[in-house]
């Protein structure tokens, strides 16, 4: 959590740096989905207090998702599905839906690296508790069977997994689509330029009020660098980042981390971080996971074959951080 507030305020700072002070955004944070929510609307045609108002209504819209797919909520549409697992299928909201959709979508493109099933054997590591645990190698292995997309059904306004005792958690996905789903509602208020930031996740819309291009940072992902990695010059866009420091524990000198391997039930091992930058805020978010477990050489052969993405992927080889970037994206990283 610290961390997540720790590279807002890096955000926060890029952003001031670009600001005019006749050019400053009305602006507002949440606590949404588990981090700090910006939203920041740089749209001066509006009045204050329709921006204020629409930027109400993106707030509340993505409250309404939340309540509607967290698996920590046990009326949500997700703790449903989990329950009735194996049995009928439930009446789901349209959000729901969606998101289910293409979360399937992504599994199918990443050949199965993003499958929001793995959520079965993630409450075994216990990332959410106070005392999170390696756990027993049989106990994954019994779950294993248990992680698989496919079993994901949807039909009409229904949804259903078919295996009993499955999991779901679209932690991998939602924050995404509730980026956009604010911008959605942004837009259909009249406003034309905005950024959405939850936790580092974010999308942009619109031209920036002074620059010619807006300015991300990219986070530092070992504590011991309280600053910036690098920042990404780009137009409107959204950008994602998935790394092993946002939710971990170290046990016997390694670190254990909450992006799983589908395959294995483990941390997938091989990326520090995945940056995705692509035009919705879903697909960034989803893929930035896959690509993660996919390891550098790979996910960076995924992103390189997928013209609407482009990414930048860090490693460790010995003790060094290592990066390698999208063509499309190498002219438009700074590294600091
Ligand atoms: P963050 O939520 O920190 O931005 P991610 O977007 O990478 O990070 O999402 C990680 C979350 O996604 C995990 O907490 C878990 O809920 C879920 N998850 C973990 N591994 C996978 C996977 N292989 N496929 C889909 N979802 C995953
Ligand atoms: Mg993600």
């Amino acid at each position: 959590m610290k961390r997540k507030i720790l590279g807002l305020l890096f955000l926060l700072f890029i952003s001031s740096c670009q600001k005019s002070t006749s050019l400053e955004p009305i602006e507002a944070t949440r606590f949404l989905m588990d981090t700090v929510v910006r939203i920041a609307v740089y749209d001066f045609e509006l009045s204050s207090k329709d921006t204020e108002k629409a930027i109400d209504q993106a707030f509340e819209a993505m409250k309404e998702v939340e309540e509607k797919t967290s698996a920590h909520r046990p009326e949500s549409d997700v703790s449903l599905m989990i329950r009735s697992s194996g049995g009928e299928a439930i009446a789901i909201s349209e959000e729901t839906k969606t998101v289910l959709q293409e979360a399937v979508f992504v599994s199918e493109a990443t050949d199965g690296a993003f499958d929001a099933t793995v959520g079965v054997v993630k409450d075994l590591w216990g990332f959410y508790s106070d005392a999170p645990k390696v756990p027993a190698l049989k106990d994954i292995d019994a779950y294993l069977p248990l992680i698989d997309y496919h079993q994901i059904e949807l039909s009409g306004e229904k949804a259903r997994l078919q295996k009993k005792n499955a999991g779901l958690d679209l932690g991998g996905i939602v924050k995404g689509f509730n980026i956009d789903r604010a911008v959605e509602v942004l837009q259909s208020a009249g406003v034309k330029s905005a950024m959405v930031d939850a936790g580092g996740d974010l999308r942009i819309i619109g031209s920036h009020p002074k620059n010619p291009h807006w300015r991300i940072g990219i986070k530092h992902p070992r504590p011991d660098h309280q600053s910036l990695y690098g920042v990404i010059e780009t137009n409107p866009v959204s950008v994602a980042t998935s790394g092993d420091y946002e939710r971990f524990f170290m046990h016997d000198g390694k670190r254990y981390h909450h992006i799983l391997d589908p395959k294995t039930g483990m941390p997938a091992s091989g990326c520090v971080s995945v940056t995705i930058v692509t035009e919705m805020a879903m697909r960034a978010d989803a893929y930035a996971t896959a690509v993660f477990v996919m390891g550098p050489e790979r996910g960076m052969a995924f992103i390189e074959s997928h013209p609407d993405l482009e990414g930048l992927i860090l490693f460790e080889e010995g003790h060094q951080l290592k990066m390698v970037v999208s063509e499309g994206l190498r002219n438009k990283v700074q590294l600091l």
